[in-house]
């Protein structure tokens, strides 16, 4: 089959800032050739199989050419179609055929991984016209360029009805085997003395030579300049400066590439429109110890917030030791009055194995009343289409008892005595709930439905460094497990590392076991719930 080449724009950093084209192709790449400065987490969502190719050629380094990346793209894409059988035709009979070079819909895929957009200064039309040499059909998906993202994210609108008709990008980088500048520097002074906006990109080590220049061909010296470094990403810095003593703010700031020198009269707008480096958590480093499946929301409200996140996964799930009680619970599932699920994951475990095991749906719980610990177990029960009876006020156990004492109360003389409870669960869960359950009279069944471990091949030394050396500010922990299994992959001297450090507990329970493992919590969530914590993390710092 025909392979096709995608050049696809990565955005500027941000990953979610690719658009739903780019996305949609590297979760569907056989081969990703990406460039520096493309996020991980875009290149996570590559298939479990595809090969990721690094092609970097970062600043002045250039350890890759670009005839070797052009090289490196055809041969893949050849390597692609032998693997799937495409017919080895000679160069010259694919060179004839380069015109009608069609993209086969179902063919392997190539994505051309390039920073911001792959036709701003990405030398992608050069890997575009290489490939249309070697015949090998292509697609560009533009992306979002940092020229004008990095300055949205900093406040700085690249264009503005009454302050700047035009935005100009240029490169700051110009060819070094030229003796006379490929830039009109009496052009780009002009617009910038209308107040117009021009970017460069690649220009961090010229910097002192284009205000220069811009200068001796007509520029005020206090025309204004900014610089947007890491433009988009937790890490995004801004130093705003004037045409005359930019060069020594950015000297002194020591202020590095990769970044965007913006000049235009729009930089002042900025004290107005400033946002991304105004959220709560921005500058913030959080660490997560959720296990990666259930992560998501928490990690992506952090974000949102303006963290920069990090996952060390501190809990995974696997098979309990033995099925045995949850399927004699799932046999005599009729026979129970109540099914109570204390976590999203054990609504997951209990459904698999009544789909696998009994070759059963959703039906078989006719009949039986269904409590969620909290929203999310509720959510989890809804996936599987059922609708909660009953979700306590208070997400905990002993919330979930007094709910159920009296929604019972409420419906059957007797109350809890004499009901039959099944209790499918973590193995190594908490004795509270069907403690209080059977002191009011009721049969409980516990059923270990999943088992609780510590992940293996975390980066811990990495997390230890960053912890020792004050890079982290807060590390959320969303049940005892993660706050037990944090201190044991951490070490010994968890409590030690964690001075200085927030610790994050989403509620009383998980509170008392950080206690217990001597570490204080800082924040504790009012609302038992991931968005509870969040809430409780950005009031935190927002005081
Ligand atoms: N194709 C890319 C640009 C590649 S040239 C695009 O469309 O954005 C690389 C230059 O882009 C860097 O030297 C820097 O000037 C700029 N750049 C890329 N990412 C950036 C970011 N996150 N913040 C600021 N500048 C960035």
């Amino acid at each position: 089959m025909r392979a096709t080449c995608y050049l696809v724009g990565a955005g500027p950093g941000d990953p979610s800032l690719v658009t739903a084209r780019g996305l949609d192709l590297i979760r569907r790449a056989d081969v990703i050739v990406y460039d520096y400065l493309v996020s991980d987490r875009l290149l996570d969502q590559a298939p479990a199989g595809a090969e990721l190719v690094y092609a970097g050629k970062k600043g002045f380094d250039r350890h890759v050419s670009q005839d070797q990346i052009n090289a490196l793209l055809i041969g893949k894409v050849r390597e692609l179609e032998t693997r799937t059988g495409e017919a080895v035709k000679s160069t010259a009979e694919k060179t004839a055929t380069a015109a009608a070079a069609v993209v086969d819909g179902d063919g392997p895929v190539l994505v051309r991984l390039k920073g911001g957009d792959p036709y701003v200064f990405g030398r992608g039309g050069e890997e575009a016209l290489a490939l249309r040499a070697a015949g090998i059909p292509f697609e560009v998906v533009p992306g979002v360029t940092a020229g004008i993202a990095a300055p949205a994210y900093a406040g700085i609108p690249v264009t503005h009805r009454k302050m700047a008709s035009s935005v100009t990008l240029v490169t700051g980088h110009e060819d070094p085997t030229r003796t006379e500048s490929s830039l009109d520097w009496p052009a780009l002074a002009a617009l910038v003395a209308r107040g117009d906006t021009v970017c460069f990109y690649m220009g961090v080590h010229a910097l002192p030579r284009l205000v220069q220049r811009l200068q001796e061909e007509g520029a005020s010296p206090q025309t204004p300049v900014a610089l947007v470094r890491w433009g988009t990403t937790p890490n995004q810095q801004t130093l705003v400066s004037t045409l005359d003593s930019v060069s020594q703010d950015v000297a002194r700031a020591g202020f590095l590439a990769p970044a965007v020198i913006v000049v235009g009269r729009t930089i002042g707008l900025r004290d107005h429109l400033s946002w991304y480096e105004r959220l709560p958590l921005f500058g913030r480093t959080v660490v997560v110890t959720r296990s990666h499946t259930q992560a998501n929301g928490l990690v992506g409200r952090l974000r949102d917030l303006g963290a920069d996140v990090r996952e060390v996964p501190a809990i995974a799930f696997e098979e309990p030791d033995s099925h045995a009680d949850l399927d004699a619970g799932i046999e005599r599932l009729g026979t129970y009055d109540w099914l109570v699920f204390t976590s999203a994951n054990g609504v997951q475990r209990f459904f698999d194995r009544l789909r696998t095991t009994f070759g059963k749906d959703a039906r078989a719980l006719a009949g039986v009343l269904v409590a969620a610990i909290g929203p999310g177990t509720a959510r989890a029960l809804l996936g599987q289409g059922i609708s909660a009876d009953l979700v306590p006020d208070d997400y905990r156990a002993e919330g979930m008892f007094a709910a159920m004492r009296d929604y019972a109360t409420c419906h059957v003389e007797q109350g809890l005595a004499g009901a039959r409870v099944l209790i499918p669960r973590a193995q190594e869960a908490r004795e509270t709930l069907p403690q209080l359950l059977r002191e009011a009279g009721a049969q409980v069944d516990l059923a270990a439905a999943y088992r609780t471990v510590i992940p293996e091949g975390g980066d811990v030394e990495d997390l230890r460094a960053a912890l020792a050396a004050g890079r982290v500010d807060a590390i959320t922990f969303t049940s005892s497990s993660t706050a037990r299994n944090f201190c044991r992959m951490v070490g010994p001297d968890a409590a030690a590392l964690m001075e200085g450090v927030a610790a994050c507990s989403i509620g009383p329970i998980t509170s008392q076991t950080l206690r217990e493992l001597d570490i204080e919590p800082a924040v504790e969530a009012a609302r038992y719930t991931v968005g509870g914590l969040v809430s409780a993390i950005r009031d935190h710092y927002q005081t």
